[in-house]
């Protein structure tokens, strides 16, 4: 039906009277009706109600990003500093202070300006999608686009796009808690004569935006969107995303704030010291504490760390994972078992009946690949008949009748829509010349039970020649209960046996039977489960394994990463396709959900250490073994697709989450979402996961040493009565301006393609381990203890303070410099390591060496950080003193290496066997 000019639609109709409106009239209200809008009408109605969302979160303006980074203790250190400065007269120090503290700001807050629009950006690819019907065919769109009179369609996983007052519902169930606060999922009821005064959560016609299909089919006709639904009345940010800083740059900045709180009071304690006990002047104590402040706050830190997790979450997304929660980046490196689903991520999800057996007959063989419908039947190798013979028709209609798919042909080229073993069936059928339209218009259909995994089955009944009827596919042991043995010729035990030598095949296998149905039909009721059924024949699908898998598996297993398979498929048909991944290969590693069912809580520990494929389990029990591996010391990722795999998703300790296959539910349970479904995109991100927190240590290990080697020469020259060895504001150039460029170069570094060789680090190790720990202490000593060396050495040979403070930063740039290609890995040799691999690093590093070397030669430098220029000896002199530290560490790369050689297990970096 098309709609020609848009008069307003009621607009002023109060959302809460919809419920009350008999269907005729809100059809008419809305200017639609039961086969929905036209495409044109649906585009106009866009631009007059505007796109179907809620006023986002509003996120932080650049101001409130740029005025957060000024909320340092660090900060109000150096303010005070400019102040004390201001105020003895040096407003050359004051103004440079002020002139770093105003860079750094925004620096740091592009970087988290950044980092949150690209995070908004990737947000986008996680939309609500929504079935529409229009211009009479159901296609599936953002849900932004639905409009008031489309009919939306809704199966169990789909959130609600819009408020719909509901036309037609099988079995649906609806998960209301966003709106009402009631965990329990409510049935519906198309049919309920709504009273106006009835509160939201009692109207059983309508289905409400932003609740969730828990169970069920229904069809309903879209009243109110965007703010105008209920849910836009009641609360504007209840469907804000959660989320948060993650816990490393929480701990991180916690770290550097702790360290603000000891280092003031240090300060205070030096100053009384400094002034009451050897005589010093207050203000040149003063500046000594503020000194020592800016070496020991780690004040690059924050934004270094920001920075390498979003370079993390980048890359991810280039290689097809997008990150839903931060925390999934750092996480996924420590990931020691991944349970993952079979249908769609191991294999391809696009099934191809391979044979069919029909009862008391030899297996017919069906060829063609994929959903196109060219292909044949063959018996022994010869070609069936036209149309084929009775039991095989009787077997086709019902595999057309019981489905919910779509299969046809349009403008020369086949199209289809809906579940893959839907269409798998729909193309087997069309092989015999059998169309699902056709056999609708004979046999329309008047109720159904939807398939759904708990259940393992489905049934549709249908009026035939006057009589009703009911048709069922499912898993062979389901279907085979309700079968009458007085209709078939063959017996229970055989049929098994045939269903079990399929499954041993690799065939994904399922059963079909159909029968009457006594006392008649009733369409606004839930059916009972059928019984007496006749069975009609088996039908063995493939589904072929995706590309790359078998090498994804086989990259796990390097890495120290378990793999599990958890299916709700036949145990037969999940160990072949186990094997031919490399995945398990004898029986006993084979559990089914009947033995789980069966199994004490000690032996289900037991099993989640021995067992790798879980088949026929229920979404309930792949929550269970999900805790059990974690309480067994595993970090779990999950994968999952549907409504039922959310618990499990949120149970796990990284949820992953298929883009294309999944229902909205699943995407917004889960950490992580992999775009392509693909098992082998998990590995790449498990493999960027690791980098990332390498690179995060790196950082860490960095800015921590050099500041530590600034403190300790600041403190042991105060102890031997020297002057300060570098003024405030050379330490704040160091820590902010060069190692500041340092630090997000080494942020950049692309891995050392021996990530997933590893193993796993253990979940709860902290970040100063006992080996960031020896790497800081000893890079910060030499660092120290030379710097002090010469500063020592200059003052004595005879050269001013100012010019041995010119050298000493001097040599700290070059430490530093030297520093980022030591702390590129934490046990390998810097000479393994070519520095053309990492660009950023090598441009890092010389864009800090080059602007510290125009400070040297430039005016500006000289009034603001009181540098001059250096000479080629001294030059000669400073760089062979800072390769000190690169010798001292390669020394100590060595020694743990050799320790690691003799105590395997205390090696956070060590090799897989
Ligand atoms: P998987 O873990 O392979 O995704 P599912 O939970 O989707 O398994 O399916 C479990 C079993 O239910 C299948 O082995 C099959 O026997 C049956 N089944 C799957 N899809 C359908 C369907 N659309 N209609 C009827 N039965 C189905
Ligand atoms: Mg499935």
């Amino acid at each position: 039906m098309t709609i020609q000019g848009t008069p307003p639609l009621a607009p002023s109709r109060a959302p809460s009277a919809w419920h009350a409106q008999a269907l005729p009239a809100i059809y008419r209200a809305l200017k639609t009706s039961d086969g929905g809008l036209s495409a044109a009408e649906a585009a106009r109605r866009l631009a007059t109600h505007g796109p179907n969302r809620l006023p986002e979160q509003a996120g932080l303006t650049p101001w409130q990003i740029l005025l957060r980074q000024f909320q340092s203790p660090l900060i109000y250190v150096l303010a005070l500093a400019a102040a004390v400065s201001a105020a003895v007269g040096d407003l050359k120090d004051a103004g440079f202070i002020g002139l770093v503290l105003a860079v750094n700001a925004a620096i740091g807050g592009f970087q988290e300006w950044r980092a949150e629009r690209s995070s908004r950006a990737l947000q986008q690819l996680l939309r609500v999608r929504a079935s529409v019907q229009r211009d009479g065919e159901v296609s599936e769109i953002d849900a932004e686009g639905v409009v008031p009179g489309d009919v939306v369609w809704l199966e169990s996983g789909n959130r609600v796009p819009a408020d719909l007052r509901l036309t037609m519902a099988y079995g649906l169930e609806v998960d209301e808690s966003l709106l009402t606060g009631e965990s329990l999922a409510v049935a519906k009821d198309p049919s309920w004569p709504g009273a106006e005064a009835t509160p939201l959560a009692d109207r059983l016609n309508m289905a409400h935006a932003g609740s969730v299909v828990v169970r069920g089919r229904a069809r309903g006709v879209a009243v109110a969107t965007g703010m105008g639904t209920s849910v836009g009345q009641l609360a504007r940010d209840v469907l804000g995303v959660a989320g948060g800083k993650p816990p490393l740059v929480e701990r991180m900045a916690r770290f550097s704030r702790a360290i603000a709180v000891v280092v003031l009071i240090a300060a205070v304690a030096v100053v009384l010291i400094g002034f009451l006990g050897h005589g010093h002047s207050l203000l040149e104590m003063f500046f000594f504490s503020v000194a020592l402040a800016v070496s020991a706050i780690p004040e690059g830190l924050p934004a270094a760390l920001t920075v390498a997790l979003a370079i993390a979450t980048t890359r991810m997304a280039r290689r097809g994972v997008i990150v839903r929660r931060l925390p999934a980046v750092e996480g996924l490196g420590s990931c020691t078992l991944i349970a993952s689903d079979k249908t769609g991520t191991l294999t391809c999800n696009e099934l191809t009946v391979r044979e069919v057996c029909l009862p008391g007959g030899e297996p017919l063989e069906v060829t063609g690949e994929g959903y196109v419908p060219e292909g044949q039947f063959l018996a022994d190798g010869r070609p069936l008949g036209p149309g084929g013979d009775r039991p095989l028709q009787d077997l086709a209609l019902a595999a057309l009748l019981c489905n919910e798919a779509d299969l046809h042909h349009r403008d020369g080229t086949w199209a289809w829509r809906g579940d893959p073993t839907d269409i798998g069936l729909l193309s087997m059928a069309r092989k015999l010349g059998l169309g699902r339209e056709e056999a609708l218009a004979r046999s329309p259909q008047v109720n159904q039970i939807p398939f759904e995994p708990e259940h393992k089955y489905a049934a549709s009944y249908h009026e035939v020649d006057g009589s009703p009827r009911v048709f069922v596919k499912g898993a062979p042991e389901r279907v085979l209960t309700m079968c009458d043995p007085a209709c078939g010729p063959a017996t229970g035990e055989d049929l098994r046996a045939t269903a079990h030598a399929m499954a041993g095949r690799g065939f994904r296998v399922l059963a079909l039977a159909e029968g009457a149905v006594s006392g008649g039909l009733d369409p606004t009721q839930a059916p009972p489960e059928p019984a007496g059924l006749r069975f009609l024949g088996f039908v063995g699908m493939i589904d072929p394994l995706r590309p790359g898998v078998s090498e994804a598996v086989a990259a796990c297993h390097g890495a120290g990463i378990t793999v599990w398979m958890v299916t709700g498929d036949h145990p037969v048909t999940a160990l072949a396709i186990a094997r031919d991944l490399g995945l398990a290969d004898r029986p006993d590693q084979v559990v089914t959900g009947t033995e789980l069912a069966q199994m004490p809580p000690e032996a289900l520990r037991e099993v989640t250490r021995t067992a790798l494929v879980f088949a026929r389990v229920t979404p309930r029990q792949k929550l269970e073994l999900v805790e059990a591996a974690r309480r067994g010391g595993h970090f779990v990722a999950v994968t999952g697709d549907g409504v039922n795999d959310a618990p499990a998703l949120r149970a796990s300790n990284i949820g992953v989450a298929m883009g294309k296959g999944g229902t909205d539910v699943a995407r917004e349970a889960a950490e992580l979402v992999v775009s392509d479904d693909n098992f082998a995109t998990i590995v790449s991100g498990i493999e960027e996961g690791r980098v990332a927190y390498g690179n995060v240590r790196n950082v860490i290990f960095l800015l921590i040493s050099t500041g530590g080697a600034e403190v300790v020469m600041a403190t042991l020259a105060l102890a031997a009565g020297l002057p300060l060895p570098l003024l405030p504001v050379q330490l704040l150039w160091l820590n902010l301006v060069t190692n500041g460029i340092q630090g997000v170069a080494l942020a950049f570094e692309p891995g050392q393609g021996d990530e997933l060789r590893r193993r796993p680090r253990p979940p709860g190790e902290p970040v100063f381990d006992r080996l960031m720990i020896e790497r800081s202490v000893v890079s910060g000593l030499v660092m120290g203890l030379g710097g002090l060396g010469a500063f020592w050495w200059m003052l004595g040979a005879g050269w001013g303070v100012h010019s041995a403070r010119n050298a000493l930063l001097l040599l700290f740039v070059l430490y530093e410099n030297i520093h980022i290609g030591i702390a590129r890995s934490e046990t390998k040799s810097a000479f393994r390591l070519s520095p053309l691999r990492s660009p950023f690093l090598l441009a890092g590093a010389l864009a800090a060496l080059l602007i510290h070397v125009a400070m040297l030669y430039l005016p500006a430098g000289h009034a603001l950080l009181s540098t001059e220029p250096v000479g080629v000896l001294n030059w000669a002199v400073l760089i062979a003193l800072a390769l000190t530290v690169l010798v001292a560490m390669e020394i100590h790369k060595w020694s743990w290496r050799v320790r690691r050689c003799r105590t395997p297990s205390a090696a956070p970096e060590g090799q897989a066997p």
